[in-house]
């Protein structure tokens, strides 16, 4: 499968896992990627990824450690100073789009890759696919139009500024969205003239690596490394190295604040890209289907798994009712099943360790007095080989419950009632983390005064929640990081500015 279509698969879920694993062990090696070629460990050691629809492992990819990482930045740094630093902001644009037009040319591929890996449902893998791509076309394209400025001063000074790569970048990534949020740190980190060492999640290498051979003979030789591996093993060797100038890691808080302490220590730029506990608000003046849609696809979309998800609605108690039963109905109405056949809608977590997690919430939820009116573990049939959790909804929740305050990272829903817009905008923001919010009202006056109200990166009003756009800055307040990515200003997250100062002499003739 080499086109911009999905083959989905016919048979038994054991038959279409084991004949999609023999066509994604086809595709490409899965080595490290160091200097454009693909490589094993140092320590020859490798780990299992598993296909988290049966449990089974697709293939293993090297355990990298600091040896390896030091290889990879090694390499990173000959392709920075061998020319990929200096060369024009075209060359390197069109270098990417070439990349990416080899991305296209291979999408179906790359997609079914992420859904093994992911358990995404191959439909979404694709969509996802794709929309990782108009990310790194973006980046190639704005680096193009990008431009420094010019100081005004006297006539005896010319001074301007320059924006210049900071040589070698490490971007750390977790399992939920493996190709999409590597595409949002290589699009910028390229573009600017950054040679790339990214550490994929353990539970998701593969499609980058996939992407990374790909761009064999398109980016110049150790433009971009990918080094597999553990979190401590792989990750930390790379957030440490002196000769990273800059790190962009999205993943858990935890580690977030662990990576910014250690790049403290040699006063390394970061960007954080952290959780969230994102409200969505509904309030008495909204089109209540609308808001059931909406709702149902920022928290059930990925099985939940979404840093963005809106895992709190806060809706008014006068529509309460209505909301809920639509919000249950569409829940039930989504299909768990093999992600790899025509009409599944919902895919399993990713390991059995978030399945633990996810439904150890769900019983501490109803410990708590939550009601769970749907949802929970799949617990028969065909798919409890893998980790599996049915959309999910509990009600009578309150906002100081660990459910409403906790990041659930499951396809769990939250539901409290409020009476007053400052109770709703107090409770919207009585949280650690300020990622996202949705708010639904068809009142123009009051959208445009709970989106000022809310603290959040990102409001969605009425509608698309959680898509961020190619130009769209994406990113936490509070404890849910530092930094924008997605839009144009993220260049300048990886670049450093130089201002140059020209003294003008009195002409001499
Ligand atoms: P983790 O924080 O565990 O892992 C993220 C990445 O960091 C992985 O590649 C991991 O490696 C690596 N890592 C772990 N320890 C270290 C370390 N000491 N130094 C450097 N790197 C390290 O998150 P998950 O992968 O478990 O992802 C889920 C979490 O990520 C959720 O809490 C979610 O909220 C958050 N998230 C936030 C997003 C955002 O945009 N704000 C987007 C997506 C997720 P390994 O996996 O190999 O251990």
């Amino acid at each position: 499968m080499t086109s911009d279509s999905i083959g989905y698969y016919t048979g038994s879920i054991e038959e279409t896992h084991a004949a999609a694993r023999e066509d994604v062990l086809a595709l490409g090696e899965f080595g490290a990627w160091i200097g454009s070629e693909s490589r094993s460990a140092d320590s020859g050691e490798e780990f299992a990824t598993l296909d988290p629809v049966v449990g089974e492992e697709i293939c293993s990819v090297p355990q990298c450690t600091a040896t390896d990482v030091d290889a990879a930045v090694k390499a990173a740094q000959e392709a920075f100073d061998g020319g990929w630093g200096a060369c024009s902001p075209q060359e390197r644009s069109n270098a990417m789009l070439s990349w990416v037009a080899t991305l296209r040319e291979n999408v179906g591929d790359l997609a079914l890759v992420e859904s093994l890996d992911g358990g995404k449902p191959l439909k979404h893998a694709l969509v996802e696919t794709k929309y990782a791509l108009d990310f790194l076309e973006y980046y190639a394209k704005v680096v193009q139009a990008d431009e420094g400025i010019t100081v005004p001063t006297d006539d005896d000074m010319h001074v301007y500024t320059r924006h210049e790569p900071h040589g070698v970048v490490g971007l750390i990534t977790p399992w939920n969205f493996p190709l999409t949020i590597s595409f949002w740190k290589l699009g910028p980190a390229l573009a600017a003239g950054n040679a790339a060492v990214i550490k994929p999640a353990e539970q998701t290498p593969l499609s980058m690596l996939y992407a990374a051979e790909l761009s064999k003979d398109i980016l110049p030789d150790g433009t971009l490394n990918v080094v597999t591996g553990f979190g401590e093993e792989a990750g930390a060797p790379l957030t440490e190295h002196a000769a990273v100038g800059k790190v962009s890691f999205t993943g858990e808080d935890v580690t977030g604040k662990t990576v910014m302490k250690a790049a403290a220590e040699t006063v390394t730029a970061v960007t954080l890209e952290l959780g969230g506990k994102s409200p969505y608000v509904v309030f008495p003046s909204a089109d209540v289907k609308k808001a059931v849609r909406d709702v149902a696809h920022g928290i059930f979309y990925n099985a939940g798994q979404s840093c963005d998800a809106c895992s709190r609605v806060l809706v008014h108690e006068d529509i309460a009712e209505e909301f809920t039963e639509g919000l249950v109905a569409r829940a039930e109405g989504l299909t768990p099943g093999d992600t790899l056949v025509e009409g599944t809608t919902v895919g399993p977590l990713i390991s059995a360790d978030q399945f633990e997690k996810v439904t150890d919430y769900v019983e501490i939820g109803r410990e708590e007095g939550a009601t769970c009116v749907t949802g929970g573990a799949v617990e028969d049939g065909d798919l409890t080989d893998g980790w599996y959790v049915r959309p999910t909804v509990l009600t009578d929740v309150d906002n100081d419950m660990r459910v409403a305050q906790e990041e659930i990272f499951g396809p769990v829903e939250v539901i409290t009632t409020f009476e007053t817009y400052d109770e709703a905008i107090e409770l919207a923001n009585d949280v650690e983390f300020g990622l996202a919010a949705g708010v639904a009202t068809e009142n123009t006056t009051l959208a445009h005064r709970a989106a000022a109200d809310i603290e959040a990166g990102s409001v969605w009003i009425n509608g698309n929640y959680a898509t961020p756009i190619p130009g769209g800055p994406f990113g936490g307040y509070k404890q849910s990081g530092i930094g924008r990515e997605c839009s144009r200003d993220a260049l300048r997250h990886f670049t450093q500015e130089k201002a140059v100062h020209v003294a003008l002499d009195e002409p001499s003739l």
